[in-house]
């Protein structure tokens, strides 16, 4: 089976009146189907720019990007995001921001598991409801299903819980995740906070500062006891992840 992403040996700079700015430099790696990674590094190293490379705004300027074996661009495979902000439209019930989506690509939300995932992640009872009516956790959800609903191969999540507030930011980045497995997405999450990080994924990839490379790759295991993201933080091997991943970040000479 094809990794649902691959990266080999990618470079990118930004071109400016003041000269080149490098902000990938040599990239490689793959995330395989079905994986939940995140991305942490320093402000400016480069996270955004990777970003853009998966979505194809930008194109490397050396090496490949594939996704399910074929080179990035080459086929339809869809790329769905999250973001800071969920973007849903307030005028919009539940229901109709959720189906904006299917509704831009002319497809038919019937036909679509919409209602299914309306259900599953305990939204079915705000369909009417407008976005103001909802709690955070539950804005999000909706934008997860929103985003679903077009039925992705890979999710870029692009600090999508920031902008809640810590306890929440908590309970959602778990259920968020919840949802992702349950939905067997591949998914890439980029974030400032390590925590997040360790308590989401299954690897954690730690980037240099600008231009970018990839200084470690680590894996995240649990005891099955280990539950939810609480769990893990609550955990003795959370520490010992968390140490190492600080360690790598701060020592820049590496
Ligand atoms: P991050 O997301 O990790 O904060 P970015 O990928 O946004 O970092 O940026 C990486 C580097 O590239 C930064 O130094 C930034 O200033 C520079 N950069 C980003 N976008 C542009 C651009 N359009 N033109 C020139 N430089 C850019």
């Amino acid at each position: 089976m094809h990794p649902a992403l691959e990266f080999e040996d990618v470079s990118f700079s930004y071109h400016t009146i003041n000269g080149e700015v490098p902000a990938i430099n040599h990239i490689s790696f793959t995330v395989k189907k079905g994986e939940f990674i995140s991305i942490v590094g320093p402000s400016g190293c480069g996270k955004s720019t990777l970003m853009s490379l998966i979505c194809g705004l930008i194109t490397p300027e050396s090496g490949h990007i594939s996704i399910d074996g074929m080179p990035l661009g080459s086929q339809t495979s869809k790329i769905g995001y999250m973001l800071q902000k969920d973007y849903l439209f307030e005028w919009r019930t539940v229901y109709d921001n959720v189906k904006l989506g299917l509704e831009i690509h002319r497809l038919d939300p019937k036909e679509s598991n919409i209602d299914t995932m309306l259900e599953n992640y305990a939204l079915k009872d705000f369909t009417d409801a407008k976005p103001s009516e909802l709690s955070g956790g539950m804005r999000q959800r909706a934008a997860l299903i929103r985003t679903l609903a077009l039925e992705p191969e890979i999710l870029l999540l692009d600090e999508p819980f920031s902008a809640l507030d810590y306890q929440t930011r908590l309970e959602v980045g778990g259920d968020i995740a919840n949802i992702i497995k349950h939905e067997h997405k591949t998914a890439i999450l980029v974030t400032h906070d390590i925590s997040e990080a360790i308590s989401l994924s299954e690897r954690v990839l730690v980037f240099s500062a600008r231009p970018a490379t990839i200084k470690a790759s680590i894996d995240i295991t649990f005891p099955d006891e280990c539950k939810t993201s609480m769990d893990k933080r609550n955990s003795a091997k959370f520490q010992n992840y968390f140490k190492l991943i600080w360690e790598e970040l701060t020592n820049e000479t590496k």
